[in-house]
């Protein structure tokens, strides 16, 4: 098999093609493994630009088996108290703590008078962490699905909400304006994603690797190559050559030409349909999802600050509310949401630390600005100026201790990983957060073409990375099943 990009969905489809007795390459552009789950190192600080929040840390779940398989996990990994902090300009700080005892006391501690609102809020979170939810809805059988929706029945109301909704029957000011954002500064994001989130960290299945994103996708290839799969890094594919409507090789960049039975893509969908393939497997559905993605606003840029301070006292995740709207990077901010790595002694030099500011922007002002390097490059420094300032209001004198900055935006992404428009690698269509994880049915096949398959975000419309390796090993037990083989985790 050839597998284009090393990816989650493309490791671990090498690894479940090696354990099941095929031979696998990958060939990668970038010259590291995992894709989007990424990380680097600048002056002794290593910027990580994925992990918030890695699921199946625990070893009672479903999601830790799947990590185990693919030599992931165990590994050392730090835990927080929090998901993530709120800070208003007047001082006053919710932690939006895992523990639900914990959080209640707080929460009252901040608006004695949503009491009831509160009860509610705590009550759906020990509801929700009874059960391996997503374990169950994602990997279990018919009834075990059926056996973890009835587990979260009583907390059925917690579906009707975003969490703007939610947020909107606190009556305290404060609440009604931090508790929108918990979800990565998303106000639409459904209330119940948040549940299951906070129910998984109270379970401690949700916590930070330690090392980072980097480390983490280093552990996957070194079960691979382990298993005798070969990665080519700095290997970008071009075409992939097919023969009476079947997939069986691949041509790279320089020309060069491999064949085998079988083509996975874990490469950006788009470019994989349209450019690899010339366009040529398409049907009505196809040609919609293909379309150019909309320039939404969304993670654009980071701010990435190696500072000569002690964040280990810190939140792990902070948002600051702003007392007024700031414009930065083409998008008016009203609030900065940042991790603040103190808890990982491994990413900075002893006694300093690393700050990520994610910001909001749209790609085409970020391509745009590209066709100028010299006014790209000035809008990043204006870009980490105006964040920095910021940053001084609540943390005095960290102005003069910032000693590294590095502000990657889409455009960055798109020139390590490909990714439409950076790391836009969905196809478009309605996508139900609900029924994505429950039904995970993947968009794997292309019509008329054999031989071939995608994996990973294009397959599953979702952004976890392990639904995405998930999808390596599902893809590899569709092949196994077309070849009469019994699919095996054991090798
Ligand atoms: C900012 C950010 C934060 C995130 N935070 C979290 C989080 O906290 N928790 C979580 O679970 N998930 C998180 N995610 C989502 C998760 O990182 C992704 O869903 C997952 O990594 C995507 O995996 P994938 O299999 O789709 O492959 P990708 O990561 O998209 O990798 C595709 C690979 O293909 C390679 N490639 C592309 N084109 C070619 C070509 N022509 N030839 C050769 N190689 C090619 C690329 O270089 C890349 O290595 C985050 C994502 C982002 C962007």
């Amino acid at each position: 098999m050839i597998i284009i990009g090393a990816g989650m969905g493309g490791l671990a489809a090498g690894i479940y093609g090696q354990l099941n007795g095929y031979q696998t390459r990958i060939f990668e552009m970038h010259n590291i493994p995992g894709g989007q789950c990424t990380a680097w190192k600048r002056h002794g600080y290593t910027f990580d630009v994925c992990i918030h929040h890695l699921f199946g840390c625990s070893p009672a779940t479903r999601i830790n088996r799947l990590w185990q398989e693919l030599g992931a996990m165990p590994r050392e990994l730090a835990y927080t108290t929090e998901c993530v902090s709120v800070a208003s300009p007047d001082g006053r700080l919710f932690h939006d703590y895992y523990d639900p005892d914990r959080l209640e006391a707080h929460l009252l501690d901040l608006s004695p008078s949503d009491a009831p609102l509160i009860k509610e809020y705590v009550n759906a979170i020990r509801v929700f962490a009874r059960m391996d939810i997503w374990g169950a809805l994602m990997f279990g059988s018919g009834g075990e699905k059926l056996k973890s929706l009835w587990s979260i029945l009583p907390a059925y109301r917690s579906f009707r909400y975003n969490m703007q909704q939610y947020a909107a029957r606190f009556s305290d000011p404060f609440l009604r304006q931090a508790f929108p954002l918990l979800v990565y500064s998303l106000p639409d994001a459904p209330f119940f994603l948040h549940l299951a989130r906070k129910a998984n960290g109270f379970n401690r299945d949700v916590a930070w690797p330690v090392g980072g994103a980097a480390q983490l996708a280093r552990s996957i290839e070194t079960r691979y190559l382990a298993l005798g799969g070969e990665v080519h890094y700095r290997q970008r594919v071009e075409k992939i050559i097919t023969r009476n409507r079947k997939a069986v090789g691949v041509r790279l960049e320089d020309g060069t030409e491999d064949y085998a039975d079988i083509v996975i893509s874990n490469a950006d969908g788009r470019k994989t349909i349209l450019n690899m393939l010339d366009g040529m497997y398409m049907d009505k559905r196809i040609r919609e999802y293909c379309g150019e993605p909309l320039d939404e606003t969304n993670w654009a840029a980071h701010v990435f600050l190696g500072v000569s301070r002690d964040l280990s006292r810190e939140p792990s995740a902070l948002i600051m509310l702003l007392d007024r709207p700031v414009q930065i990077a083409g998008h008016s901010h009203k609030s900065l949401e940042m991790q603040l790595y103190g808890f990982d002694k491994t990413l900075a030099p002893e006694g300093k630390g690393v700050i990520k500011v994610e910001l909001f922007s749209t790609y085409s002002y970020w391509r745009e600005l590209y066709n100028n390097k010299a006014a790209y490059d000035e809008e990043k420094a204006r870009t980490a100026g105006l964040v920095i300032d910021l940053l001084e209001k609540r943390f005095a004198g960290i102005k003069e201790q910032v000693e590294v900055i590095d502000v990657p935006t889409l455009v960055t992404w798109e020139r390590f990983m490909g990714g439409t428009h950076g790391f836009v690698n969905m196809p478009n269509k309605k996508m139900n957060l609900f029924t994505g994880f429950v039904n995970q049915a993947l968009d794997s096949r292309l019509p008329g073409l054999d031989n071939f398959y995608l994996v990973g975000a294009w397959a599953t419309s979702l952004g976890a990375l392990f639904a995405n390796a998930q999808s390596g090993k599902t893809v590899i037990k569709d092949i196994c099943q077309r070849d009469g083989k019994r699919f095996s985790v054991l090798g």
